[in-house]
């Protein structure tokens, strides 16, 4: 039997998220993580970044609940906050833990190193979740209520909540991974995933290298064909078999809550 494998960053899409063949791109996620040998998708609905906010997030993180539900087998989920409603995301992390979620999608609507993610990275400490964020660079445009930010911010960030697992999002998109690695390195409680649809030749290779595999997390996010690319990777680059297994789920297994992959545990 192969090794449990699990995608720390997946999306799934709801009526409201814009796009109309919604139901068939979560049933493809669902599909091609069964063939790529996806145990476990720890997934979030983002809202809609400000237009509806904080509504949508609640609708958003309703929709979630329900998916999840619906499949205990394979789906875990985030609860989505955005920071600019503190007391709207503090209620939402407090109704989501109550209901299953097991990690924080912690929505870059501020700058990440922002005074106003602090209350939530504190209630996220005293219920042990992992909080997901994402990194930034390089932006062409103005994206409405999505703040630019870079590895140094997450990092300042995280130095400020020792205690809190840090995923940053995406090393292979939207931010520059030979920046972010250096950034992050001596703040240890930030755990880039792997995910972003960057397969960049020497990109893993460095991320092993400057981190080390305890500090990496295999994940999807919206592309899972480059997922795959960077699992195959993952096979080939000579990683000893105790590494690969904490890329592909032991790290995975350590930042969540305890008992959120019990397949994971048993395998
Ligand atoms: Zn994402």
């Amino acid at each position: 039997m192969t090794d449990p494998l699990i995608d720390a960053h997946a999306h799934f899409y709801h009526a409201e998220s814009g796009r109309g063949d919604w139901e068939r791109v979560n049933a493809a996620r669902m599909r091609a993580g069964d063939a790529i040998g996806v145990t476990y998708h720890v997934v979030s609905v983002l809202g809609s970044y400000g237009h509806t906010s904080p509504t949508d997030v609640s609708r958003g993180n309703d929709v979630m609940r329900a998916m999840a539900d619906a499949d205990r087998e394979r789906v875990r989920w985030y609860v989505t906050v955005n920071p600019n409603h503190t007391a709207h995301a503090l209620d939402e992390i407090a109704r989501g833990v109550a209901s299953g979620a097991v990690g924080v999608k912690l929505l870059a609507s501020r700058r990440a190193d922002d005074a106003l993610n602090d209350p939530i990275c504190a209630l996220a400490e005293e219920h042990g979740l992992p909080i997901l964020h994402h990194i930034w660079q390089h932006r062409t445009r103005e994206w409405p209520n999505q703040e630019i930010s870079d590895g140094r911010d997450l990092a300042r960030l995280a130095a400020r909540h020792p205690r809190v697992a840090f995923i940053l999002a995406h090393l292979g998109g939207g931010g520059d991974w030979a920046h972010t690695l250096p950034a992050v390195v001596d703040t240890p409680n930030v755990y880039p995933d792997l995910s972003g649809s960057g397969v960049d030749r020497g990109m893993i290779d460095t991320a092993l290298q400057v981190l080390g595999a305890q500090r990496l997390l295999w994940a999807c996010d919206l592309t899972m064909e480059t997922g795959l690319a960077k699992l195959r990777a993952l096979e080939v680059v000579g990683l000893p078999e105790d590494d690969l297994r904490a890329v592909r789920w032991g790290n995975a297994a350590r930042l969540f809550p305890p008992g959120t992959f019990p397949r994971c545990v048993a395998a």
